[in-house]
């Protein structure tokens, strides 16, 4: 089955450059039940450490948000391949639940535009498309729980974590997670919309410059049309492509995903809290299935959830 893409704008490689300051603690070499995902980094974080962090900072608080679904605490994830557009979903339904999203990557990304030995030894797994190590990235999300815990948020999108069934454990050993959304998109376009990926270096806005188009053989495999995502007038000069969007580090990203991140649905599926959504297409087709899959209403003033 034949895919076509046409990529639009030119890419400019680099990464978001927000600073986030982080003190990390150097410990003991305890961390063995850290990721088998790759090299460790030093100075390491204890995991312990870390999960009892995640505990502190994953406990709710009430929120003052407007949104019509208020006091609901979402604690939701989003699961899925690069590229299939958890960001995207995430951000909008975050929108609409009045709950924060929290990127994983946008979490690291921020920290890699710090200087030293650990930010340049994060850079090098991130660019070769492995995940960081666990105990770094629980770390990393229970310092942003803190943060939003003292701004007044309650729930959460998580988009990115878990990525392993360590993450998982920790996770589901400090917080109920209420559901799991496991976002699906047929493989011919994953490596098309990673590589279309671009973002506005000023706003922080996704856009995607690929247009899929992947033809129908029959009636279980119909035609998937996804038409670009181009940015307004006022991102167009300023858009970049993310270091680690190249088609040989999309596909190591894809190849991890399969290894280290397929488990963590299971983990899931028999908890009985996975849902799975074949995205049948582009925005303005999946948004209103994935709404009615999610028992929300497209109305925001009320849901059936
Ligand atoms: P993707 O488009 O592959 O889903 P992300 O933006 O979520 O990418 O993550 C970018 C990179 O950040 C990952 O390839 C990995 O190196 C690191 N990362 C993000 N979340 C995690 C996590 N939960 N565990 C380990 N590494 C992570």
């Amino acid at each position: 089955m034949a895919v076509s893409h046409r990529l639009f704008r030119p890419a400019t490689t680099t990464v978001k450059n927000t600073f986030s300051s982080f003190f990390i603690r150097s410990l003991s070499s305890s961390s063995s039940s850290s990721s088998s995902s790759g090299p460790s980094l030093d100075p390491k974080i204890d995991l312990e450490e870390a999960a009892a962090q995640l505990e502190k900072s994953s406990s709710s608080s009430p929120s003052p948000s407007p949104s019509p679904y208020k006091g609901r605490n979402f604690h939701w994830v989003f699961l899925g391949c690069p590229g299939v557009g958890k960001g995207t979903y995430a951000s909008r339904l975050s929108s609409l639940l009045g709950v924060p999203h929290i990127a994983t990557g946008d979490l690291v990304r921020d920290e890699l535009s710090s200087s030293g030995l650990l930010s340049s030894q994060l850079k090098e797994l991130v660019n070769q498309g492995k995940l960081v190590p666990d105990e770094f990235i629980i770390s990393l999300l229970s310092k942003r729980l803190e943060a939003g815990k003292e701004k007044g948020e309650s729930g959460y999108i998580l988009d990115g974590f878990p990525r392993t069934v360590t993450q998982a454990e920790i996770l589901e050993g400090v917080t109920k997670i209420d559901l799991v959304i496991n976002l699906k998109l047929r493989e011919e376009a994953l490596l098309a919309k990673c590589l279309g990926r671009r973002i506005c270096s000023e706003c922080g806005a996704n856009y995607n410059v690929a247009c899929i188009d992947i033809k129908g053989d029959n009636e279980d495999s119909p035609r998937m049309y996804m038409p670009p995502l181009l940015p307004p007038p006022n991102c167009e000069s300023k858009l970049i492509t993310r270091a680690d969007d190249t088609e040989e580090v999309v596909k190591e990203r894809l190849r991890i995903y399969n290894t280290m991140t397929q488990p963590v649905e299971e983990f899931y599926r028999k908890r009985g809290k996975l849902l799975e959504f074949e995205l049948p297409g582009g925005i303005p087709e999946s948004w209103s299935k994935l709404l009615r899959a999610l028992h929300l209403e497209d109305d925001k003033q009320s849901a059936i959830a």
